[in-house]
Order: C-alpha cells, then sequence, then structure tokens
C-alpha cells in the first residue's frame, strides 16, 4: 500500500501555524496540522491580550487560539497530535518523523515556537510544576492566593505575570538582575507603581528552598552590586526569562542561528534553503516575538507555500 503524500504538514498550532493553517486550507490544500505538548502555544497561558488588532477591549488568548482553530477547521485544515522528532530531506516528498509514526508531505511548513527558559539554579527542577516553581501564572497563579511569590525576569512577560498574580498573591517580589526593567514602558510603569508588587533590582537567583520538604519555601537572591545574600520567603516562584526556540528536530533542513532561531534564506522572512520547507513564528523570530507578527509570518508561509507548490507538482 502507497502512504498517503500530504500537500502541507505544518508543525505547531500557534498563530503562526494556525493562520499558515487558514491561509493553505482556503488554497483548498487541505493542511494537516501536528499539535505538540502545548496545543495553542504560548498564547493560551496569557490571560488578556491587549495588542493584537481588532479587539479594543482586549481578547482572552486561550478564546483567541480557539477561535484560530476553528476558523482554519471550517477550511479544511485537519489536526493530529504528534511530536516530530526529525526530518528527512533526502528525497521529495520529505519526510516527517515522530515517535509512533512517519508522514510524508510535500511542503512543511515549522511554526514550533519557543519554550520558557529556565535559570538553572538548584533546586528548580526538583521543585517545576505543581511544587511551587512554574513559568505560568495564568495556570498556576490561583493557588497562591494570599501568600507571597516571587517572579524573576525583567521583560514584558515578567511585568505581565506579576501583574497577574497581584490578584491572588499578598505580594509579589519582581527579582530582577539589573535595575530598570527591559518591559514596554507601559507595563513597567503598571508594574512599579502597584502596591502589591514589590521591585527587587539588581539581584539573581542563587538557589530554590524547600527539595527536601517537595515544596518550595524560599527563593534565595544575591544582589550583583553589593555582593549581600538574602532569602525571600515566597511559596511559588514564576520565572519569566525569555525562552528557548524549539528548532532542533530541523536543523539538518534549516539553518539556525548562535541562540538557535531558525534563519531563513535571504531576501525572505519564511523561506529556508530546503525548497518547500517554510518556518514561522517565534521559532525564527527572536527580534519582534508578536502574535500579530507570527500570525503575519503563518500568512507569509502560507502564500509562499502555496506558490511553491504550483510551480513544483502540486
Ligand atoms: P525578554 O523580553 O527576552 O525578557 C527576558 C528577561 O529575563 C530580561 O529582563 C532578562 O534580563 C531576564 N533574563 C534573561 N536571562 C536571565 C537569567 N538567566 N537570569 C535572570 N534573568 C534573566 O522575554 P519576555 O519577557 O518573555 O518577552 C518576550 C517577547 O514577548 C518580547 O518581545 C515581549 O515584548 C513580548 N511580550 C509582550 C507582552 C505584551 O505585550 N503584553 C507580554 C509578554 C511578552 P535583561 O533585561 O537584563 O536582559
Amino acid at each position: 500500500m502507497t502512504a498517503q503524500v500530504e500537500n502541507v504538514v505544518i508543525v505547531g498550532t500557534g498563530c503562526a501555524g494556525l493562520t499558515a493553517a487558514i491561509y493553505t486550507a482556503r488554497a483548498n490544500l487541505q493542511p494537516l496540522v501536528l499539535e505538540g505538548i502545548m496545543p495553542g502555544g504560548q498564547l493560551t497561558t496569557t490571560s488578556e491580550v491587549e495588542n493584537f488588532p481588532g479587539f479594543p477591549e482586549g481578547v482572552d488568548g486561550f478564546m483567541l487560539m480557539q477561535n484560530l482553530r476553528k476558523q482554519a477547521e471550517k477550511f479544511g485544515t485537519r489536526y493530529e497530535s504528534g511530536t516530530v522528532t526529525g526530518l528527512d530531506i533526502a528525497q521529495w516528498p520529505y519526510t516527517l518523523k515522530l515517535a509512533d509514526r512517519t508522514i510524508t508531505a510535500k511542503i512543511v511548513i515549522i511554526a514550533t515556537g519557543a519554550s520558557p527558559r529556565l535559570t538553572g539554579v538548584p533546586g528548580e527542577k526538583e521543585l517545576y510544576g505543581g511544587k511551587g516553581v512554574t513559568t505560568c501564572a495564568t495556570c498556576d497563579g490561583a493557588f497562591y492566593r494570599n501568600m507571597e511569590v516571587a517572579v524573576i525576569g525583567g521583560g514584558d512577560s515578567a511585568a505581565e505575570e506579576a501583574l497577574f498574580l497581584t490578584r491572588f498573591a499578598s505580594k509579589v517580589y519582581l527579582v530582577h538582575r539589573r535595575d530598570s526593567l527591559r518591559a514596554s514602558k507601559i507595563m513597567a510603569d503598571r508594574a512599579t507603581a502597584h502596591p502589591k508588587i514589590q521591585m527587587v533590582w539588581d539581584s539573581v537567583p542563587l538557589a530554590i528552598e524547600g527539595v527536601e520538604q517537595g515544596a518550595v519555601s524560599g527563593l534565595k537572591i544575591r544582589n550583583v552590586k553589593t555582593d549581600a545574600e538574602s532569602v525571600l520567603p515566597v511559596k511559588g516562584i514564576f520565572v519569566a526569562i525569555g525562552h528557548v526556540p524549539n528548532t532542533e528536530p530541523f536543523k539538518n533542513a534549516v539553518d539556525t542561528d548562535d541562540q538557535g532561531y531558525f534563519q531563513p534564506t535571504l531576501g525572505s522572512q519564511v523561506r529556508t534553503k530546503t525548497p518547500g520547507v517554510y518556518v514561522a513564528g517565534d521559532c525564527a523570530d527572536h527580534v519582534f516575538r508578536q502574535a500579530i507578527t507570527a500570525a503575519g509570518m503563518g500568512c507569509q508561509a502560507a502564500i509562499e507555500a502555496e506558490r511553491w507548490l504550483a510551480e513544483h507538482g502540486g
């Protein structure tokens, strides 16, 4: 029996992947979307998205992704679960390797996003997930009602997480390694002005305490200017120090930069050195990393893919 050859396989269900799905589905290519371990991508862990055009009152991140998913499905997108472990480009159509099967595809659009970066300090790994260390305030914030928590980081994510946590926590320490936030001015102003948020400047995490008890009991920090060490008496630690792009399984097919982000070919944001393989969203963008730019890249990838396929055996 000959294995079915897919027209388009899109890896990832964030803004980039689902926008690529809407466009390729409307081009009648019946895309197959592979859903990994975090369906909907990073936006599903955001409470309110205030800067996606078209929503003057803001929009819930989870709802936005549900709607994109439905929109893509309406035009014939199919979804399957599966984590891609490799892409064989020796022969076209290409072969995607998954743990339990392979999928052959004429076009591959990689929109695998980026995963939260962790600090790597002692105690973090042991207490991650359900024991007090997390990367998602929207998911876990409500567990910390009337408790003191710490957010590590100084970007928009850290400011947003800290502000969200003020709904539950009695106090939120925002621990940043410098003395000014990287976050956009509006977010930085909101965070620094909030009465429940205490800024802990110039400080880096040294260790997370509570491994023996199986639950976070404190965050040990060091002031980088004075070298003074102290322990914040927190029960929850929210790590928000940026992301690592999910590009590893595709490094044979697509060039990456020194931070691991996909590098498209010159003259295009989404085309790669492998004909018929496109990239979109945070896995290929360390500059903008916005929902709307990811969606824009998904659209570009889909349109380029559609044109390439029409010329090369669609
Ligand atoms: P980010 O902007 O890269 O910020 C990461 C923060 O973590 C920086 O403040 C950095 O410090 C700190 N950091 C990095 N490594 C560290 C380490 N090992 N130890 C301690 N601190 C460390 O990441 P992000 O906040 O996740 O934002 C990513 C992108 O998404 C940005 O473009 C952001 O604007 C966007 N975003 C937007 C919104 C919104 O508009 N509502 C919300 C969330 C995210 P330094 O400042 O010293 O480098």
